[in-house]
């Protein structure tokens, strides 16, 4: 038995649960409340399946031409994978290979380590300061990467983009992640940085404020020169990732920006009302700019409101880790869910 020895062995990422039966108020994985645009379904509908015998566009062009159109960027800007957790698999892959430590906060986005683990790249993590804000000197040392979920997760801060500037500029010798998987909802974009820092990697995804995490597409933005050695990484692996429907329900979620904005704008608008009841109730948090809010409560421990609320049947996200494991991570869905949600909390607190 000794092939065991040769395994190469992990410890995975955790996702949140998927629970099977219905009824359930699903408050744990930052999903979108709200269906896709209307044109994604008309779409689906008509879909002429006599082409699923073909391959798919390995470019994804249609998607990329409508993305390249939205973002005011160029084809060779943008590279597309499936759902950001895939692009930055491949980031991961492509860009830190130094040997020195990759950086990213203490308390983030959970599976950051968990590649840095699976493709043997030493990473560091940097504690971020008692308002869980990101100490930016601590990023301006010798480095082989940097990673920075902006709004973070699962703390929802953001920070200002002269900020992340800072520490863009002050690495020029390696490259720079932004994770912005909910900058939509209040956030400023590093975009408008990529033309200037040739290193600076912006990535994107459906998943949330696109309605589409069970069709898994995300995208990077940077210089040409980094998107050409990621299509490199990736043709190497697969390519085919994008299928094709992913592809053009894709554009159909992108071109359809009256419905993007409007979704995006009830649901900021759910979450700072949910802000003031919480406050209201005793609980404390950051100010979230992500569709999800990270509260502590003054007096009820966190570990016991996630469970009896599951019990109850209404999902939330709790973490039994070191500065976290008094913190719930309330994903923002429609009014009603959490209109439902804060009668128990109420309850639960009182
Ligand atoms: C949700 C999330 C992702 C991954 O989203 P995909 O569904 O793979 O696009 C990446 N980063 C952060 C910080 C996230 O919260």
């Amino acid at each position: 038995m000794k092939w065991e020895e040769n395994v190469r062995k992990v410890t995975p990422y955790v996702p949140g649960e998927q629970p099977g039966q219905s009824g359930v108020v699903k408050l744990n994985t930052n999903e979108c409340p709200y269906p896709p645009a209307p044109g994604v379904r008309k779409k689906a509908e008509n879909f002429d399946y006599d082409r699923l015998r073909l391959y798919p566009d390995t470019e994804a062009g249609k998607l990329a031409d409508a993305l390249c159109k939205y973002y005011h960027i160029r084809r060779e800007q943008l590279f597309i994978g499936v759902g950001s957790d895939d692009v930055l698999a491949m980031s991961f892959l492509t860009f830190f290979n130094s040997g020195k430590p990759v950086l990213f906060p203490d308390i983030t986005y959970s599976f950051y380590d968990v590649w840095a683990e699976l493709f043997g790249i030493p990473y560091e993590t940097k504690k971020l300061d008692e308002e869980f804000r990101i100490v930016k000197e601590d990023y301006m040392g010798e480095n082989g990467g940097i990673v920075i979920p902006n709004p973070n997760a699962p703390t929802g801060v953001l920070e200002s983009v002269g900020n992340i500037e800072e520490i863009i500029a002050a690495n020029p010798d390696s490259v720079v992640i932004i994770d912005e998987a909910y900058v939509d909802f209040g956030g400023e974009s590093c975009l408008k940085l990529i033309d200037k820092y040739e290193n600076l990697l912006v990535v994107q995804t459906f998943s949330k404020s696109r309605a589409m995490a069970g069709l898994r597409i995300g995208f990077a933005m940077g210089s040409p020169k980094l998107i050409r050695y990621l299509k490199d990484v990736k043709f190497s692996f697969n390519s085919y990732t994008m299928n094709m429907l992913s592809i053009e329900l894709g554009v159909e979620a992108v071109t359809d920006e009256d419905y993007f904005r409007d979704t995006v704008k009830k649901i900021v608008a759910t979450r700072e009302r949910v802000k003031k009841e919480l406050s209201e109730m005793g609980f404390t948090f950051p100010d979230s700019m992500g569709n999800f809010i990270f509260a502590s409560h003054r007096e009820v421990p966190a570990k016991k409101i996630f469970e009896e609320l599951k019990k109850r049947g209404i999902y939330v996200r709790y973490w039994d880790k070191p500065r976290i494991d008094n913190y719930l991570r309330i994903t923002v869905g429609t009014d009603a869910q959490m209109d439902l949600l804060l009668d128990n909390l109420r309850e639960l607190t009182r």
